[in-house]
């Protein structure tokens, strides 16, 4: 009885004879036809469509998320970049003709998007269920075989996609693995084409190192401390709904792009505060922990992280709204905090939770410092409307995205990129993103047999390489043919 009731192992060799049965798929050539691809598109949104109830329900269970954001945020996005997908993928597929130069002259040249083969998506917690299938669109979009492994800290929704995909998707070339670390060690351990990691640095590290042993590239999707520097020339009711819509609105703070953290004059700290609050209680109520447009704590790893981060001596009398806890229910009210020095736990790791700790400057500008002097965040945002203000935010600070008077939006533009840089990431998808992440950029010249220039070959007679000299020299060429790299040093 006790064997029957026994979890199959996901072990190395399950994952080599996945990669391989995956990768004969593959070469066979069923994943490059317009039609595969349009068909498991598709698929992605009739089972969203079919099944939206029981993926609200998961993100329930895995989150308390409420239904608005969980259709909005994810069900609504992926079909969002599905239907991007499908109605582009033609023109995305079609070679793109490029100008040739004299050196090659005749010939024509384009570029051809090939897929990449077997590739490997290990998805995060927070967004379960969006985060985890659209890199599997570009995947797909792009003509390959891919693997899934969603995240097991969010569980209802992992098994819900594996059975989804395993209804509705071709399992010869699309398939989910369900596990923790041991399950994606074993994949990756396999050699893959890409690896496409959404999750923290620590483990990108980790992804990193293995796809190194088998020379695979990566995109690493990861996080950072996302500033919000806000100035006071705004309209201040306006502001501050967008910067509790992109932080609480975001399953409670723990989205990647997320407001992390505010910089304002220590002259507007207070009005900014009152702001907040006012907003805060009109959206959630006077007790957020029962509000049900909150999400809660994934679990309570996370949930005694954020506590820490909250008893911490540095910030002591520095809680000026919020700051209640609930244990049992993992949830934890919209928090601000004011004026916490920047040594203090809470700046020094993403928050990824409620909490908002408010830092203040002199000047606005020094606001660039404080910023600049950490990692390059996932996202950077500015409330101001000064142009000479919003110029020099755009100019000066690297971070992956930047909104200007708003927060998180750029996330819904599929003509954006949507990528870190330095520790937020590696690489970028959304929409073209992403079917250029999973493709491999062929470089094709096309040459007839006429137009053999015999200046290109040896002997390199006097008057040849006179004749060299003049066309390179001239700039006429545009490019060195290649030959011309074993011309003799006086040439
Ligand atoms: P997580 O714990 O779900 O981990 C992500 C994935 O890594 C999971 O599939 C998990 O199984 C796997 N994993 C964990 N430990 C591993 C190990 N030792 N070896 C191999 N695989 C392992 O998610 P998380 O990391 O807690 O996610 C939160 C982080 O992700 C935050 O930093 C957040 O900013 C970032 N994030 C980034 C984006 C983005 O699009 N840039 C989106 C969401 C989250």
């Amino acid at each position: 009885m006790a064997s029957n009731t026994k979890k199959k192992v996901f072990g190395s060799e399950e994952a080599l004879a996945m990669v391989e049965e995956l990768r004969a798929a593959f070469d066979c050539g069923k994943t490059r036809g317009c039609e595969w691809r349009i068909s498991q598109l598709k698929a992605l949104i009739k089972l969203s469509e079919e099944h939206e109830k029981e993926i609200v329900q998961a993100l329930h269970s895995d989150l308390s998320k409420s239904e608005t954001e969980a259709f909005v945020q994810e069900i609504a996005m992926l079909k969002n970049s599905s239907k991007v997908a499908l109605k582009e993928l033609k023109h995305w597929i079609s070679p793109e003709k490029v100008k040739t130069s004299l050196a090659t002259f005749p010939s024509s040249a384009e570029i051809v998007s090939e897929p990449l083969g077997v590739v490997l998506v290990i998805s995060a917690w927070n967004y379960p269920f969006l985060l985890s299938l659209d890199p599997v669109i570009g995947a797909i979009a792009a003509g390959n075989a891919v693997v899934l492994k969603p995240s097991e800290i969010a569980p209802a929704t992992s098994s819900l996609m594996a059975k989804l995909l395993g209804d509705y998707m071709d399992n010869s070339c699309i398939r989910v693995v369900e596990g923790a670390v041991d399950e994606t060690s074993a994949l990756l351990e396999q050699k893959w084409d890409k690896i496409f990691y959404t999750g923290n640095g620590r483990v990108a590290r980790v992804v990193m190192a293995a796809a190194a042993k088998h020379l695979t590239p990566v995109v690493l999707e990861l996080g950072g401390k996302s500033p919000v520097v806000v100035d006071s020339n705004i309209n201040l009711k306006v502001a501050t709904r967008r910067i509790i819509a992109g932080k609480w609105g975001c399953n409670n703070g723990q989205a990647c792009i997320s407001p992390d953290y505010v910089i304002t004059t220590k002259e507007y700290a207070p009005k900014l505060v009152d702001a907040l609050k006012t907003e805060l209680e009109k959206f959630y109520g006077k007790n957020p922990l029962e509000s049900e447009d909150l999400s809660r704590i994934v679990n309570s790893n996370h949930f005694n992280r954020l506590k820490k981060l909250l008893d911490d001596d540095k910030v002591s009398g520095k809680i000026v709204h919020g700051g209640k806890k609930d244990e049992i229910k993992l949830k934890i009210s919209p928090t601000l905090l004011l004026d916490v020095p920047r040594d203090s736990l809470i700046m020094s790791e993403e928050i990824f939770g409620p909490l908002l700790p408010i830092l203040t400057v002199d000047k606005l500008e020094e606001s660039f410092v404080v910023i600049n002097s950490g990692p390059k965040p996932l996202a950077a945002y500015i409330f101001t409307n000064n142009k000479k203000l919003k110029e020099l935010f755009v100019r000066n600070i690297s971070a992956g995205g930047v909104v200007v008077n708003d927060t998180t939006l750029h996330l819904a533009v599929h003509t954006l990129p949507f990528g870190g840089v330095g520790e937020s990431g590696v690489g970028a998808y959304h929409g073209k993103f992403s079917f250029d992440a999973f493709s491999h950029k062929k470089a094709v010249l096309y040459r007839s047999f006429i137009g053999d220039a015999s200046v290109r070959y040896p002997p390199y007679t006097s008057t040849k390489q006179r004749l060299l000299k003049a066309l390179i020299g001239g700039g006429i060429l545009g490019v060195l043919s290649p030959t011309c790299s074993n011309l003799p040093p006086k040439c």
